[in-house]
């Protein structure tokens, strides 16, 4: 089991994914990455090894946003690289995705979207997913994501973000874990409590097959 975190706030999200990265390391994982929204454009740091590696890229290329997604990986389709860590991009670098679990009809997906020309830079099962958010993609990002999930066989906790609609994180989850925190101008997602309890109490564990849509002032769930 591997672990996701997610932030939306007004505060700098790069330290506290991280915080709640290490947070998450008690479940295992052989890589981890972080991608923020600044000025509309996604800023991807992601790395094989532990959480220090990440730190230490982090010190360096210094992302910086206000919204943003982390995730720690433990590989279950292909192997553990800096190509196959999360997060997962689509191919004009617009959308961000991190997930947990495994998807059984990746492969199928996969050679659609690689006929009609998309290209894969992971052996991952989640990289489709990206890719499948970027071809549903006319005008509204929450349709894109919500028909991207309905092709999905597999459990899979998943956020993703887009760089051009910077005010939302997008999440769903089935077989695999996720809990939203809200606080007050800032709201969380993470794969455990104790990712986030420094940051809030108020905690809401998402039901199997929810959906929900997170912003700096409220947190929408929906049935997915
Ligand atoms: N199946 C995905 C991968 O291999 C996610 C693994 C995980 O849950 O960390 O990248």
């Amino acid at each position: 089991m591997c672990g996701i975190v997610g932030y939306i706030g007004d505060k700098q999200a790069p330290h506290i994914l991280l915080d709640g990265l290490r947070k998450l390391e008690y479940r295992g994982y052989d890589s981890a990455g972080i991608v923020t929204i600044n000025e509309k454009k996604l800023q991807l740091v992601k790395a094989e090894g532990k959480v220090d590696i990440l730190e230490s890229r982090l010190l360096i290329e210094n992302p910086r946003g206000t919204v943003g997604i982390g995730h720690t990986r433990w590989a279950t389709h292909g192997k553990p690289s800096d190509e196959n860590s999360h997060p997962h991009l689509s191919n004009d670098y617009t959308i961000a995705v991190v997930h947990n679990g495994i998807i059984e009809n990746y492969m199928e997906i996969k050679e659609e979207l690689v006929a009609e020309g998309y290209e894969f830079y992971s052996e991952t099962d989640t990289e489709v997913i990206a890719h499948l958010i970027k071809k549903y993609l006319n005008g509204s990002f929450e349709k894109a994501f919500l028909k991207t999930v309905e092709r999905l066989n597999g459990s899979y906790a998943v956020c993703a973000i887009a760089a051009d609609e910077p005010n939302k994180i997008l999440c769903a989850r089935k077989d695999s874990p996720l809990v939203v925190g809200v606080g007050v101008g800032e709201n969380f997602i993470a794969s455990d409590i104790p990712a986030i309890l420094r940051y809030t109490k108020n905690c809401y564990i998402l039901e199997d097959g929810e959906f929900a849509e997170i912003t700096r002032e409220k947190v929408i769930v929906k049935d997915a």
